[in-house]
Parts: C-alpha cells; structure tokens; sequence
C-alpha cells in the first residue's frame, strides 16, 4: 500500500518547500509500476481523477497551487515508483513538459503528466485552485478529489466503494437511470458541416456534404425498419462544434448516437470501412484517425479537447462494452452487405477500432463513429458517391442497430 501524505498548500513557495523536503526523503524503489490508465470523473465543482496502476505505487503527495502569471493553477500528485505506460504515452501529445491529456471541461483543464526522479509527477491543470485529497482503491489505483473550497462532495460522482467493485470485476455497471422509451431513440450526427469541410476527396467530394446524404438515408431507414425516433444534428450544412453535437444526444436522451463521417489518409492506397467506439487508441492508425476528427476542436480556438479522457457518465453508464458491441453489430452489417452487393475484393473490413474521439467522450449513451469509406482512395470515393449504394450502406447500419438494440433487450 502507499504511503499517503495529502496537503494543500497555495502559495507557490510551500510547494517548492514541500517538493524539495519530498524530493529529500524517498527512497528509490526498483521495479517500477506503469502508469496504465487515467479515468476523469466531472462533477459540479468536484473532480475524481481515478490512476489505475500495474502494481502498488511507492510513496505519494499531494499539493494544491494557486494561479501565478500565465501559469495556471494547478493540483500537482507526485508517485515515486511510478512510470508512464506506453499505451498512454502513445495515446497522448508529449511535449517537453509532459505528456498533455487535454480535458477542458467543468474548470479542468488538462492533466500532465511527467518524470520525476524515479516517479511520476501528475499535474491537474485547473481553472480556479482546488484542494486537492488523496486516496486508494486497493493497492493499485490512487484516487484524487479536487474540490473549489467549500463547496461540498458532488454525490453524483461514483464513489470509491463503487471503483473499487468495478475494478475488480465485481460490479456490473450501473443500470442507467432512465427508463426505456416507447421508440428506441437515435441521434445521427453527420460530421463536420459549414466552413468544417471534413476530409476532401480525390474528386474534391467533401466529407460534410456527403455525410449528410448517408445521414438522411440511415435516418429514413432506422424510420422505416425500426420505427424509431431519429434526429439528425445537423439537417443541413451548418458548422457545430463536436460538444454541442454530444450535447443535443445528451439533451435528448437517446438510446444510440451515430456519428458519420468519411475517411482520409495520407496516400491513395488505403481504402475500406471502419468502425470505432470510445477507449484508447487501438494502433497509431486509429490516433491519427482521431486526431483528424478532433481537429475541428482546435480550429475552434476552443482548449484542445482531443482526446481523450473517459469521462464518468461511459464508466458508469457502461457505455463502453455497449458502444463495442453497438460497432461491431454496425461494421458487421455494412461490410456484409456491401460485399454482396459489390462482389469479391470490392469491399474492405477494417474492422471495429478504438480511439479518443471528442464526440464521444462527451455522449452519454452507447455511441460509434463510422468511418464510411475513404474520401482518398478514388474508388472508394466513387462508390460513397453512389446513391445506390449509400442506401445500401444506410440499410446495412439500421439493420446492425436493430440486432445492436435486439441483443440488448433495448427493444421493446
Ligand atoms: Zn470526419
């Protein structure tokens, strides 16, 4: 178990005292425990930051420090004995300072994380100062509370108790709280739109315009074969930025979000369909394939929210294993269908990936983002320009939504 020490300390010189007087008194441990993953739970007020170790850290600290300058505030989590997985090293931006997970929500900025002697600094940058507290769940995650001063606990956070039967595979995650509509009710989300012109095509297709088409016909098919509720995000070609999308699924309460959009490489050669859900990048292609959609964040001028955190509501909505199935039931059904209609060699399985899309970190019910074809390769171009074939593909994503809501008793 760690050795725990939680201070708050505002003025920036307790910090350096504190540091220094850390810095003097740890032993060096061998043997390293990776840094393997960091959950950010946002409450009003009130974040958890859960870090999910693969062993038990050495010792830990604590400390809270006020705004200097352009420095912002920060809470700053020292562990000796602690590394940076790769898997998040790679997942992330590095700059000299760190590794930079971008959050930019309810006063958190970003978190960066960096070495420190044999350990790890963990440094939450804030909007306003924070006290920050320290604690366990079992001996392999370290849990932070950073609260404004004086405000109280925000209960709707998932508590340590919870955490701890998550991780330990003991807890099915909570049931959402609402009850199931009449109608199952979907969001689809045609990526990008107004001076966000998505990827561009080898024939100058843009992304924006032919995303809505494909939206309108999934949306006319989930109409016609599931009878559902169907919004579209965008009805025409108008800019929104990727939270306000997740925000009208949220407002709305929906059982399912699409998000759909066309792929872009950097060379013609790459072609074929591909599904992703919310988690780590799966493989470096996946990264970049987020970072190309999470672009619009930052042209924006908004803070960059790439990537990037999971966020409560996925963890304990179990979104996560949902929106996986919900991508594998879509992707199934699209390559399926498309391969009898187009015939051997004329369709691709990417296959179902994960990645840090901004769209979906912030929705609150099992989501995907589609990447339909890539806009790069002519032929793939040619074929998301044909409208047979975009009804096809529509057809194909209802109908693993269907098999998606049937095997989860979501449809009535
Ligand atoms: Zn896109």
């Amino acid at each position: 178990m760690p050795r725990v020490h939680a201070s708050s300390r505002w003025p920036r010189l307790a910090l350096v005292a504190l540091s220094l007087a850390f810095a003097a008194s740890i032993p060096r441990i061998a043997g390293a425990a990776g840094l393997e993953q960091v959950l950010v739970f946002l409450g009003r007020d009130h974040a958890r930051i859960l870090l999910l170790l693969d062993g038990p850290p050495g010792e830990v600290s604590t400390s809270s420090v006020a705004a200097v300058g352009s420095a912002p505030a920060r809470a700053v989590l020292q562990i000796q004995g602690v590394s940076l997985a790769p898997r998040l090293q790679q997942a992330y931006r590095s700059r000299p300072g760190g590794t930079e997970m971008p959050v930019g929500q309810q006063g958190v900025r970003q978190i960066v994380l960096s070495g420190l002697g044999d350990g790890l600094q963990v440094a939450v940058e804030l909007d306003r100062a924070r006290t920050a507290s320290l604690g366990e769940v079992g001996d392999r995650a370290l849990l932070l509370d950073l609260r404004l001063p004086d405000s109280p606990a925000d209960t709707s956070l998932p508590d340590p108790a919870y955490l701890a039967a998550w991780m330990a595979g003991t807890a099915a995650a909570p049931v959402p709280a609402e009850a199931p509509h009449p109608r199952p009710r979907i969001i689809i989300d045609p990526g990008h739109g107004g001076w966000d012109s998505g990827a561009v095509g080898c024939r100058d297709t843009r992304e924006s315009d032919v995303v809505l088409s494909l939206s309108r016909r999934v949306a006319a098919a989930l109409r016609r074969e599931l009878d559902a509720e169907v919004s579209l995000t965008r009805e025409d070609d108008r800019y929104l930025t990727l939270h306000e999308r997740a925000a009208i699924a949220n407002a709305q309460g929906a059982d399912v979000f699409l998000s759909i959009h066309a792929n872009a490489a950097p060379t013609p050669d790459l072609w074929g369909v591909e599904t992703y859900y919310l988690d780590v990048a799966s493989d470096a292609n996946a990264a970049a394939v987020a970072r190309r959609e999470n672009e619009a964040v930052r042209r924006d001028g908004q803070p960059a929210q790439t990537a990037d955190l999971v966020l409560g509501a996925l963890v304990v909505s179990g979104t996560g294993a949902l929106s996986s199935r919900l991508a594998r039931e879509v992707q199934g059904a699209v390559v399926g269908r498309l391969g009898d209609l187009l015939g051997p060699g004329q369709t691709r399985d990417l296959g179902v990936k994960s990645a840090m899309f901004t769209v979906l970190v912030s929705t609150r019910m099992p989501s995907i983002l589609f990447e339909s074809s890539f806009l790069t390769n002519p032929d793939d171009e040619a074929r998301l320009r044909t409208p047979a074939i975009q009804r096809e593909e529509a057809d194909a994503i209802a109908r693993g939504v269907a098999a998606y809501l049937a095997a989860s008793g979501s449809q009535p």
